[in-house]
C-alpha cells in the first residue's frame, strides 16, 4: 500500500485528487465522514454532492465505522469451497483470491505455487529489457508496424488489436494519455495478479515499450483496489526497467462496471464511474479529452515477448489471435490457479491439467458474470475470443470455474444474475431495473418472462455489463432447465 500512497505528479487537474484523497482517508480513519465529504469538497473545488456521488458508487468504500470481524469473501469459487446453496441476499464482494478458497482475511502477494503452468508471458524473465532495445532501435514508425503486424489483440476480454488502438490515438495528432487497466474485478480472475506479482518486470518492460511508441504526455496505471502487493511490485519494476517515465498510481474502490474503459476513465477524473456514451471512443477524446489507449496488464505483458522475437510471435496461437492467453481456473478442481496456455487450447485439455473434483457431470463457467455456462457435452471448444456458445459463454478476461452439475448450477447461476444487479451502475434502465428483475424471475422458476426481458436487457442496455448479463442465466437454463422449474 505504501508504493500506491505516491502523490499524483503535476498535471492532473485538482478534481483527479478525489480517489486518492478518499482512499488516504479511509485508510487513515477506517471509514468516510460527512466532514470528511466536506473538506474534501471545499479543497478540490466541487459541490459536496458531487463528491458524495462519486465517493458512494465505490463498493469499497465505508461510510460508517467498519465491523470488527475478519474479511470473508463471497465469490463463487469461494462459495463453491463451503456451502454454496446459501443464497447471498445482498452485496458479492470478492477477494479475488479463487485459487486460495475459502479466501479470507487481508491481501497477500500472488503465491507462486498458484502459477499452475507458465509460458513467455509468466515465464522468470531476465532482467534485461531487450524487447525495449529492439523496439528503440526500429524506432517509433517501425515499431508501430511491428505491433499492427502482429495481430496482438488486447487482452481484457475485448480482443480488439492493438496495434489499431495505438494508430488510432495517434492519428488524433494531439498528446495522448496511456492506461494501464490492472482493474481486475471480474470473480474468478486473477491472471493480472499473477503477472503484477510473478513478472512484473515483463509488464514493465511493456509499458515502456508503448510509451516509446505513444510518447504519452500522461500515463496512469488503474489498480484494483484488492491487488496492492501486485501493483507495488510493478512500481519497483517500473523504476528498475523505466526510471525516466512518470507514472501516476490510481487505486479503485471496487465496481464491475471499471472494465467498461470510458467507467474507468471517469474515476480517474475524480468522476462517478459509469460508462460514458460514444461516440467519441476513448481513442479519440478519452482522459480529461485526450486521445487515450487503454490497454490491459496482459496485453503489455505480450510486447516484451513480441518484440524479443518478432518472427516467432505468431507461431503460438491461432491465425487471428496470435499468442498465449494466460487463464484463471478456480472451483471444483484439484490444483486451481493460473495456466499459460495457446490461444485455441481445447478447454477439455485445459481442465484435464487442473483436474476436476466434481462428483456428478462437469460444468464450466466461462467469462464469469459476462459470460455463461458450458455442460460436459460442450467442452471440446476451442478457447479463442468470441462464444464459446451460442447462450452465453465467452473466453471473456479468462475465468474459468468449474462446478457439479446440476447440484451448482441453480446456486451459481442466481450468484451470477446477482453478482450483475448489484454491480449495475444505473446509468441506463434496461440493465438498473432489468438485471434485478432477471434474478428474482429466475429464483421463482418463470422462464417464459425469463426469456422475454433477457432481451430487452441485452439488446437496451448501454454497455456491456447490461448487454452480457443475460449470459449466466440464459445458458443455465437452457443446459439444465429441470432445477429452475
Ligand atoms: S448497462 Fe448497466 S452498467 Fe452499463 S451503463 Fe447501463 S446501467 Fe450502467
Amino acid at each position: 500500500m505504501a508504493a500506491m500512497a505516491r502523490p499524483l505528479p503535476p498535471g492532473f487537474p485538482l478534481r483527479s485528487h478525489l480517489l486518492p484523497r478518499i482512499h488516504e482517508e479511509q485508510g487513515r480513519a477506517g471509514w468516510l465522514t460527512p466532514e470528511f465529504a466536506t473538506e474534501l469538497a471545499r479543497d478540490l473545488r466541487l459541490p459536496v454532492a458531487e463528491v458524495w456521488e462519486a465517493a458512494t458508487s465505490f463498493a469499497d468504500f465505508r461510510f460508517e465505522p467498519p465491523a470488527a470481524e475478519a474479511t470473508v469473501c463471497a465469490g463463487l469459487s469461494c462459495r463453491l469451497a463451503g456451502d454454496v446453496s446459501t443464497e447471498i441476499q445482498a452485496g458479492s464482494a470478492c477477494l479475488f483470491r479463487c485459487y486460495d478458497a475459502p479466501a479470507s482475511g487481508p491481501e497477500r502477494p500472488f503465491p507462486a505455487a498458484a502459477v499452475r503452468r507458465a509460458g513467455p508471458l509468466l515465464a522468470p524473465g531476465t532482467a534485461t529489457p531487450e524487447g525495449l532495445a529492439t523496439a528503440q532501435r526500429l524506432g517509433r514508425e517501425a515499431a508501430l508496424g511491428v505491433v499492427l503486424e502482429s495481430g496482438l489483440r488486447g487482452r481484457g476480454g475485448a480482443y480488439f488489436p492493438a496495434g489499431v488502438k495505438w494508430k488510432a490515438a495517434l492519428d488524433e495528432g494531439r498528446p495522448i494519455a496511456l492506461v494501464v487497466n490492472a482493474e481486475e474485478g471480474e470473480p474468478g480472475v486473477f491472471k493480472d495478479r499473477a503477472l503484477l506479482s510473478v513478472a512484473p518486470r515483463r509488464v514493465a518492460e511493456g509499458i515502456a515499450i508503448a510509451a516509446f511508441v505513444l510518447q504519452p504526455a500522461l500515463i496512469v496505471v488503474f489498480a484494483n483496489g484488492h491487488a496492492t502487493p501486485g501493483v507495488d511490485s510493478l512500481t519497483a519494476a517500473l523504476d528498475a526497467v523505466a526510471p525516466s517515465l512518470t507514472v501516476a498510481t490510481f487505486r479503485g474502490g471496487g465496481g464491475y462496471v471499471l472494465g467498461e474503459e470510458s467507467a474507468l476513465l471517469n474515476a480517474i477524473e475524480g468522476r462517478r464511474p459509469v460508462p460514458r456514451t460514444r461516440p467519441p471512443l476513448p481513442v479519440q477524446s478519452g482522459l480529461f479529452g485526450m486521445p487515450t489507449v487503454v490497454n490491459n496488464v496482459e496485453t503489455f505483458a505480450n510486447l516484451p515477448v513480441l518484440f524479443g522475437d518478432i518472427q516467432g510471435y505468431r507461431k503460438r496461437g491461432t491465425a487471428e489471435t496470435p499468442g498465449t492467453r494466460v487463464m484463471s481456473v478456480s472451483g471444483r478442481v484439484e490444483r486451481p490457479g493460473v495456466y499459460e496456455t495457446e490461444v485455441g487450447t481445447p478447454l477439455r485439455a485445459l481442465l484435464e491439467s487442473a483436474g476436476p473434483t466434481c462428483a456428478g457431470e462437469i460444468a464450466v463457467l466461462a467469462g464469469g458474470p459476462s459470460g455463461g455456462f458450458l455442460s460436459a457435452a460442450n467442452l471440446d471448444v476451442p478457447l479463442q475470443p468470441g462464444l464459446l456458445h451460442p447462450t452465453g459463454a465467452m473466453l471473456g478476461a479468462g475465468g474459468l470455474v468449474v462446478l457439479d452439475a446440476p447440484n451448482d448450477i441453480r446456486a451459481a447461476a442466481l450468484a451470477m444474475a446477482r453478482f450483475n444487479a448489484d454491480e449495475s451502475c444505473g446509468k441506463c434502465t434496461p440493465c438498473r431495473e432489468g438485471t434485478p428483475r432477471l434474478h428474482d424471475l429466475l429464483a421463482a422458476g418463470d422462464l417464459a418472462a425469463l426469456d422475454g426481458l433477457a432481451e430487452v436487457v441485452q439488446f437496451g442496455s448501454l454497455c456491456g455489463l447490461g448487454q452480457m448479463a443475460p449470459g449466466p442465466v440464459r445458458s443455465a437454463v437452457h443446459f439444465w432447465p429441470g432445477v429452475f422449474a
